[in-house]
């Protein structure tokens, strides 16, 4: 066997094929069937340019090791991986911000086949074992959830502080399900019905448009990637406050930096998180991503997925080989 089905992203157009080239192995890799992947915010902003990438997109995966030399007694196992595949070597490496590599690869989106395909390779240091009885629909967000979780590795969320977080989406229904752990005073703005319904079952508070906070909030989280998103942020946050970007945004962005300067605000980029602690968070149900699926499709009817994905409100569609 040396083909495999996947979908390939070439000059902003995806397509499926059914000879893609099957994942050859270093001896410190292993060889994964993948079982589920999940389409992200970054997938769809990958087809529209976000990052120059030629290849099989696709990051957010729990699959089977099929073979693994360097430790024989993964095979069989079920793992979910850490997407950024570091050098080991470069300051940032040294330093222990592996995430931040200048070699890296990044799988399914930096020069690095990625999981939207029958197989995939991953270093096995990249890999974590999936507890026995976890389903493979919880296991698939534990990406996700590990970068919501690195705003809690960030800030100090306090018990006592009052929290906005803009947007509900695919990633924003598990931020608003770590921070409600804490303790704190969140508040949600929910755009759709159907996310509204999510956050309410959790309990977790939703407010609208209409009854944003003024310059009122310690911490508000952005995970709407919009313009928009980030003016309300700026209003909502208290003078001394912090901001949390927790999503790319398309293209450049016009912002009032003199509102930041005056009311000295903090202001804080945030991308990948701890695998760890999201794996166990989802082993305990701490966090329950299951109402996040809206449909699990085929690989063959991949561009289908991502074009349900693309429509506006639909969180997590699943891509299943
Ligand atoms: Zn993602
Ligand atoms: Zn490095």
């Amino acid at each position: 066997m040396t083909i495999m089905k996947g979908l390939w992203l070439e000059d902003g157009a995806l397509a499926f094929k059914d000879d893609l080239p099957y994942p050859e192995i270093s001896g410190e890799e292993a060889l994964i069937r993948v079982n589920l992947a999940g389409i992200c915010a970054t997938d769809l902003e990958l087809l529209h340019g976000y990052y120059a990438y030629c290849g099989i997109p696709g990051h957010e995966f729990v699959g089977e090791v099929i073979s693994a030399p360097a430790n024989p007694a993964l095979q069989g196992k079920r793992v979910v991986g850490e997407i950024n595949i570091a050098c080991g070597v470069c300051d940032y490496c040294m330093s222990g911000r592996r995430t931040h590599c200048v070699n890296r690869t990044v799988l399914g989106i930096r020069n690095r086949p990625g999981a939207f395909a029958d197989y995939l390779s991953l270093p096995i240091s990249n890999l974590y074992v999936v507890p026995e009885g976890l389903k493979d629909e919880i296991a698939v967000f534990c990406e996700p959830l590990a970068a919501a979780l690195q705003i809690q590795e960030q800030i100090h969320v306090q018990p006592g502080d009052r929290v906005l977080l803009v947007g509900a989406g695919r990633l924003g229904i598990l931020i608003a399900q770590t921070l409600a752990l804490t303790g704190c005073d969140l508040i949600v703005l929910a755009r759709y019905p159907q996310q509204q319904a999510i956050l309410k079952s959790f309990k977790i508070s939703v407010v609208d448009h209409n009854a944003i906070p003024d310059q009122s909030q310690d911490l508000v989280v952005e995970a709407t990637g919009t313009a928009e998103g980030f003016t309300i942020a700026n209003q909502a946050v208290r003078s001394g406050g912090t901001i949390v970007l927790k999503s790319t945004y398309k293209g450049n962005t016009t912002v009032n930096f003199s509102q930041l300067v005056v009311r000295e605000i903090r202001l804080i980029g945030s991308r990948c998180g701890p695998f760890a602690p999201a794996l166990r968070m989802l082993a305990n149900g701490l966090v329950n991503p299951l109402p996040l699926i809206d449909s699990t499709m085929a690989l063959e009817v991949g561009i289908s997925a991502f074009e349900r994905a693309a429509q506006s409100g639909v969180l997590k569609v699943m891509i299943k080989p």
